[in-house]
This record gives structure tokens, C-alpha cells and sequence, in this order.
């Protein structure tokens, strides 16, 4: 653990590369409900996988606690993910806890969950009245066969549809499908899906498969590069670049166009994230807090700072601040820009084991 910093508190800290902290995505469970093959492969996370037992998983309160600290570091946009969150029992109690921070300027904060959409029918008008402002459905391929077999646990495309329905029928805003491009696998459902959520008010982003983790046997041929989806989509809807609506947004904006050329607000826009072909790392602002309190610095780590220890002793708050703004002042973390350094044949053989998607949430 790096000694405390010196920094001036509740102002926005600048790690090693100048990237201020802005986005916290926290892992609420480390257990799902799918065992979609690129993030949890059957033959891994089997029955008796050994899943973090509760003691473990740091309390709503624990979390609320450490979120407030990262809040005065610069943070303002909280994702909670996992695993599916939506397991993780009574997680609006949690949202509720968060969405009663504030800043030091005194707004709340942009909350929201990624979530495979399997409980969203069930819950999506609890999550809203606890505080809940947006939410991020997975969904790869609206062929029930292909989804059937991506999830691994035969579940069908209808009911995360009911899901994102129930999601806008509750007044969840900005609801956002995230689709994992897998060549020769489902990148026929790439136009089939952009025609569906068209003019729905859904913004569906296209997500480069990505080496994440040390289990799903990620080789660079599965990777459809995103110029392609564009190119794909091209073919059947004419799209217009749009500006990136925040600073370090990891998505590349495209809108359907009109006749003239321009966007059709109503028709919506689409996103791509290119993870693998076109590293974003130079603005990265995002720290990830994991299931058991660690936190990682990126993605592609191996490792992470225990700030459940920090938590759990007898720290005073501004403490635990100064010692997460040390960690983030020392962070120089860039896996994606060099690995399109390297050449392709190595990108498969990960040098260290990495940190699990599913640990640490995407
Ligand atoms: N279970 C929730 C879900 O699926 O939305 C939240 C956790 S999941 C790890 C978060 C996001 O990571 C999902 O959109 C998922 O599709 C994406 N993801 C998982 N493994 C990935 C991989 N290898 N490459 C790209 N995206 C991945
Ligand atoms: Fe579960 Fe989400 Fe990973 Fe799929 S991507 S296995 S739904 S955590
Ligand atoms: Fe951020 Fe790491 Fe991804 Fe680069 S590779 S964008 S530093 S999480």
C-alpha cells in the first residue's frame, strides 16, 4: 500500500498519466445466473466453483462508505455490476444508500447497473424508487437459438426483452443494450438487433470480445473489429459520426441518419467499443472496485489494493481518502494500448493471471 498522499482533498486526483477518477464500477456479487462462454465458461465455473463466501463480500454499508470516499476524490458516475447484481440480495437497499450521496458540491451522483436483464422484469420498478436512474441490458443476438447457446443455461431472448421493456415501462432513462461481438458466432445478429431497438429509445452498443481474465480462451480471429460492425451497419442504414457526449467514454457515437445526411434524433444512435482494436486507455477514468473490496486500477490487472482492510480497521474517513488518492496518484496502467503493441500471436497467452470479468465486473 503506497503511503498517504499529500493531495489536496475533495478535489479531483490525477493518477501517474494525468487521468482524473470519475467512474466507480463496483462488483456486487461475484455469482451469475448465465455462463455466457466468453466470461464464465461452464468447465470453469461449474458447481462446485469456489465463489466468495458472505463474509467476505463487503456489507451495503461497507460499500456506501468507500463509494462516499471515492465521491470526494472526483468520482461521479457509479456502476454497480458483477456477476449479475441483481442476485445480490436486497440490492436496493444498496441503491438507495448511494443514490443519498452527494458530491461536494452537493448533486447526487449518476447511478446505474450493468445486468443480464434475467431479473430486470421482476425488479425494474424497485430499483427505480430506490434511486435507480439508468441500466445497461446484455444481450447478444435476438435469434433465441444463438442466445440460448451464448448464455449457456438455455435462456431465452423473450424474457430479457420483457426486462428491457419493464425497465422503460418504469421510467428507467438513457437504456443502453450492450451486444459481445463474437466472429463466428453471432455477428449475424449485428443488423437483425440494430434494426430492432431502432427508434426505440434503446442505444445498443457493439462490444469488441475482449481477453479479459484467463478462462474463456479468447483467440484475436473471434474478434469482429468494430470498423466492421460500422461498415456492416452502413450497408443497411446510412450512420453519421456523433461527438463523444463525456470525457473518457469508452463507446464511439454513431447516429442513424436522415436523407439529408444528418441525424435522426428519433431513429437514435448506436455505439461501438473497441477494446481491442482501438485502445482508449490515453483518458481511462475508471477504478473498479471488486465483490471483496479490492480495487483494481484496470481492467486487465492482476492485482488489486485491499481496501477492505482499510476499511474493516479503524481508519477515519479522511484516512481511507488519502490512502485511495495515493493509489490512484501512483496508477500508470494501459494494458490495451500495449497489447496493440505486441504482436498478434502472443495476445492469447496472457504473461500474469488476470483478474477475472466476473470478479471484477466489466
Ligand atoms: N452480468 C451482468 C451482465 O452480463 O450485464 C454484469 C456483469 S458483465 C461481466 C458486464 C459486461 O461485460 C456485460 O455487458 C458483458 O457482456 C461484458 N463482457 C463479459 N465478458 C466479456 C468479454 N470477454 N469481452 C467483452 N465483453 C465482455
Ligand atoms: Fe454472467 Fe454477465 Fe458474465 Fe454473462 S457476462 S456470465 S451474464 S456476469
Ligand atoms: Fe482503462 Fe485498463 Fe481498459 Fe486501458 S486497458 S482502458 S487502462 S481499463
Amino acid at each position: 500500500m503506497p503511503s498517504p498522499a499529500t493531495s489536496v482533498l475533495n478535489a479531483p486526483v490525477l493518477d501517474a498519466r494525468s487521468r482524473a477518477l470519475h467512474d466507480l464500477r463496483i462488483s456486487v456479487t461475484d455469482r451469475c445466473n448465465f455462463r455466457c462462454s466468453y466470461c464464465m465458461p461452464k468447465e470453469v465455473f461449474h458447481k462446485d466453483y469456489p465463489y466468495l463466501p458472505h463474509s467476505d463480500l463487503l456489507s451495503f454499508e461497507e460499500i456506501t462508505r468507500t463509494a462516499q470516499a471515492f465521491v470526494a476524490l472526483g468520482v461521479r458516475k457509479i456502476r454497480l455490476t458483477g456477476g449479475e447484481p441483481l442476485l445480490r440480495k436486497n440490492i436496493e437497499v444498496l441503491i438507495a444508500q448511494l443514490a443519498a450521496l452527494r458530491t461536494p458540491e452537493g448533486q447526487a451522483l449518476d447511478i446505474t447497473l450493468t445486468t443480464n436483464g434475467s431479473l430486470l422484469a421482476r425488479k425494474a420498478q424497485s430499483l427505480k424508487d430506490a434511486g435507480l436512474q439508468r441500466v445497461t441490458v446484455s444481450l447478444d443476438g435476438l435469434d433465441d437459438a444463438i442466445f440460448r447457446q451464448m448464455n449457456d443455461v438455455d435462456f431465452p431472448v423473450a424474457d430479457v426483452l420483457a426486462g428491457i421493456e419493464a425497465a422503460q415501462a418504469a421510467g428507467l432513462s438513457s437504456i443502453k443494450v450492450n451486444m459481445v461481438v463474437k466472429r463466428g458466432t453471432n455477428e449475424h445478429e449485428i443488423v437483425p438487433m440494430a434494426r430492432h431497438f431502432r427508434g426505440t429509445g434503446v442505444t445498443l452498443r457493439f462490444i469488441e470480445y475482449m481477453d479479459v481474465g484467463a478462462t474463456n480462451g479468447w483467440r484475436m480471429d473471434e474478434v469482429l473489429p468494430s470498423a466492421q460492425v460500422i461498415e456492416r451497419l452502413q450497408a443497411e442504414f446510412p450512420l453519421v459520426a456523433l461527438d463523444a457526449s463525456a470525457p473518457g467514454e469508452t463507446a464511439q457515437r454513431w447516429g442513424y441518419a436522415n436523407a439529408q445526411g444528418q441525424h435522426d434524433v428519433g431513429s437514435g444512435e448506436i455505439g461501438v467499443i473497441s477494446s481491442v482494436t482501438q485502445a482508449f486507455c490515453g483518458d481511462c477514468n475508471r477504478a473498479r472496485l471488486s465483490t471483496e473490496g479490492q480495487l483494481y486500477l484496470c481492467l486487465f490487472a492482476s492485482q488489486g489494493y485491499d481496501l477492505r482492510a482499510l476499511v474493516r480497521s479503524d481508519l477515519s474517513d479522511e484516512a481511507l481518502r488519502q490512502q485511495i488518492a495515493a493509489i490512484w496518484q501512483g496508477r500508470s496502467d494501459r494494458y490495451s494500448e500495449l497489447r496493440s503493441l505486441l504482436p498478434t500471436e502472443s495476445h492469447a497467452t496472457p504473461a500474469r493471471k488476470r483478474v477475472e470479468m466476473s470478479y471484477i465486473g466489466g
